[in-house]
């Protein structure tokens, strides 16, 4: 692979909940009402390979499972998106995890041949949160305990990258920055298309007026659901500010609920879009 790269770059969508408070998610939007928040995750191509940034989450057969817990009714299977795009399993490569929830790390052991970027502080402190007694246990709600077993296995067998901080062309054309606060080691990531850099915000922010600010007064506003400190938070929406230039346009936000406004459907599985993002 050369250097430098340029990714074509799709957002999949494979759930949604049901109306769903603001104030849930961010602080201080009492009145802004109720919405059915869209879950996705990103496909990365270039030259044959295939990437993720994020898995999604496989609905256990026993039961509702997280997505019951949760309140997400509508879901599919982020392999029968990925199959839309004519891609198995096997065909994943890389996958680039923001945080370690189960509706962003959920799916990683459907990908055994893939190698997973994540950033050390994130896998680390979720196992020391973990060994907390029960009484912390408020901390890991939204993680899926499965998940740290095959993290653990994967990275026994040497697919586990864990990325100590900021990171340029960890593969040619993705670049990460460690963005904690919603979780403590989140990272954020950057691709290089050819419409130019594209900022996946992870879970940093899931509306476009945490950067803006309330009525575009400029002032970053943190969420609500949060295992580090606000003041974390605001760090990392700066920084992300910075990696945008001030060009929300540059902007991916995963749980976006405009649904990728105006960006091309290139797919629609009953109800579900593959929008192309450049
Ligand atoms: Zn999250």
């Amino acid at each position: 692979m050369a250097q430098s790269a340029v990714w074509d770059l799709y957002v999949m969508e494979y759930a949604r909940s049901k109306n769903q408070p603001w104030v849930d998610l961010v602080a201080g939007m009492y009145a802004d009402g109720v919405m059915d928040l869209p879950f996705s995750f990103v496909l990365l191509q270039h030259d044959g390979r295939n990437v993720l940034v994020d898995t999604g989450f496989m609905r256990d057969e026993h039961g509702p499972g997280f997505s019951g817990k949760f309140g997400i009714p509508t879901w599919m299977s982020p392999l029968r998106l990925l199959a839309a795009m004519k891609l198995g399993p096997d065909d994943i490569s890389d996958i680039f995890i923001t945080h370690a929830h189960f509706d962003h790390m959920g799916s990683i052991a459907e990908f055994p041949k893939a190698q997973i970027y994540i950033q050390k502080t994130e896998l680390l402190s979720w196992y020391e949160l973990f060994a907390l007694p029960k009484r912390f246990s408020h901390l890991t709600a939204i993680v899926d305990p499965q998940t740290m077993h095959t993290a653990l296995g994967a990275s026994i067998d040497h697919r586990v990258t864990m990325i100590d901080g900021d990171k340029d062309n960890v593969l040619p054309g993705i670049h990460v920055r460690l963005g904690g606060g919603h979780t403590v080691g989140h990272q954020i990531v950057i691709v290089d298309t050819a419409a130019g850099r594209r900022v996946i915000s992870g879970d940093c922010i899931y509306s476009r007026s945490q950067i803006t600010g309330r009525d575009n007064d400029g002032v970053y506003i943190p969420l609500n659901n949060a295992v580090g400190s606000a003041w974390e938070q605001l760090k990392t929406i700066d920084k992300m500010n910075d990696e945008l230039g001030g060009d929300m346009g540059r902007l991916v936000v995963l749980h976006d609920v405009e649904r990728w406004k105006g960006l091309p459907v290139v797919k629609e599985v009953e109800g579900f879009r593959i929008v192309k993002v450049a």
